[in-house]
């Protein structure tokens, strides 16, 4: 029997430090230091005892995680000075001195390189006129230099890199880290993207496609810090989206999940570049409003004919914003999203029209849903993506701070 009793103490005993346990215990200490750091990303001023309310974390379980966060250099302590007495109370926020993220933004047109703070502010803006730049090699030429020069930069100030987030155009294989077949990207087809920066740079490198970039630069630092449910619609020559649900990026089955550009608006209309007919994007794009009009050949002619009151030009864009609302009641109905995101080249020809829309939108939807239908113009206007392309760092740390911590590190 007491032969029983000691073997069982020290197979208890060996339980203790089973790998499987340790993997365990730095999984729910990871959880915890992520919902620690998402509430402070929330507030952006938050103190222990307040932290220990919002999360049902121990006073202990707080006090030890976030002096390892502090130690870190990821938060920082500042006083602030509350309520009538006055009285002075320690508070947690982001640390800004000690980590950067770079943002890329590989753009048919440009290439866009920004620097960020953990605040999400912007150090540091490249930008660069791609358009004559053909496939990855003559790309990588302008921008291998560049974000060279940024990483050394950063590097010689005694700074930690967290990584390196890149916005694509789509569609992309998200399992190999590769393009697939991007419409007008000539050269980039089943390009190897993720390594050859990750090999080039030696940076933890997330790469994902532009509209969902643009969705999270509004989740993380834009409009949508404490929302968790938006979709962000882009509007140029394409018309691409994200979607973005309890925080986090969708993709669906095949990456197209929110490829709004591509639900049918026009039940036997033109046939799309994805095989469908009718898309949005075929008749609400840039291309396809001035498809639409004889009578130019640019958004600014038309803004031009529609100011001097031509019937012609007035149609278009009354078809124009149709086809918008239509779309969007779409959205709302499928995605029923606590924020919509407008950006794009087109947004500025569409946002003084932007006002009736929403009121007629109000109409369209059901009563109780209405009165928070919130449309906003985005925040980083060109700068979009590559913002974007930062807060998928971001995002990394925040869900999973252990593992990129330890990167760094080593
Ligand atoms: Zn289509």
């Amino acid at each position: 029997m007491g032969n029983d009793i000691q073997q069982k103490k020290e197979r208890r005993r060996e339980n203790v430090i089973q790998p499987n346990k340790i993997a365990y215990l730095k999984q729910v200490k990871q959880s915890n230091m992520s919902e620690v750091l998402e509430k402070i990303w929330q507030h952006q001023q938050i103190s222990r005892v307040e932290l220990v309310e919002h999360t049902g974390l121990t006073s202990g379980t707080i006090t030890n995680l976030t002096h390892e966060l502090i130690e870190l250099k990821v938060i920082r302590e500042f006083e602030a000075v509350s309520g009538n007495v006055g009285r002075r109370r320690v508070m947690l926020g982001f640390d800004t001195s000690q980590y950067r993220i770079i943002g890329l933004d590989i753009g048919r047109a440009t290439a866009e390189i920004v620097v960020v703070d953990l605040n999400g502010k912007i150090i540091r803006t490249i930008e660069r006129d791609m358009s004559d730049r053909k496939g990855p090699d003559e790309y990588f030429g302008v921008i291998d230099p560049l974000l060279t020069e940024v990483k050394q930069e950063i590097e010689a100030s005694g700074l930690t890199i967290l990584g390196l987030g890149v916005g694509v155009p789509g569609p992309m294989d998200y399992g190999a880290g590769t393009l697939l077949d991007p419409p007008n990207f000539p050269g980039w087809r089943n390009y190897p993207l993720q390594s050859v920066l990750e090999q080039k740079f030696g940076l933890t490198t997330l790469i994902e496609d532009d509209a969902r970039t643009s969705a999270m630069a509004e989740r993380w630092y834009g409009l949508g810090r404490s929302i968790q449910d938006l979709v962000f619609i882009t509007m140029g020559i394409g018309i691409g989206g994200g979607v973005v649900n309890e925080g986090k990026i969708v993709r669906g089955t095949n990456g197209l999940c929110g490829q709004v550009g591509h639900m049918t608006i026009v039940l036997d209309g033109k046939i799309c570049d994805c095989g469908n007919r009718g898309c949005w994007e075929t008749v609400g794009s840039i291309p396809g409003i001035l498809s639409r009009w004889s009578g130019g050949n640019t958004m600014e002619q038309l803004t031009e004919a529609i100011r001097t009151g031509d019937s012609e030009a007035l149609q278009c864009m009354e078809d124009t914003l149709n086809y918008l609302e239509t779309a969007l009641i779409n959205v709302y109905n499928m995605y029923d999203p606590e924020l919509v995101v407008l950006g794009g080249r087109l947004y500025p020809y569409l946002a003084d029209y932007l006002l009736p829309v929403q009121n007629h939108l109000r109409s369209r939807l059901y009563a109780f849903a209405k009165d928070r239908l919130r449309i906003e113009p985005s925040t980083f206007g060109t700068s979009q993506s590559a913002v974007g392309a930062a807060a998928l760092v971001l995002g990394f740390l925040l869900s999973e701070p252990v593992r990129l911590l330890a990167l760094t590190e080593a």
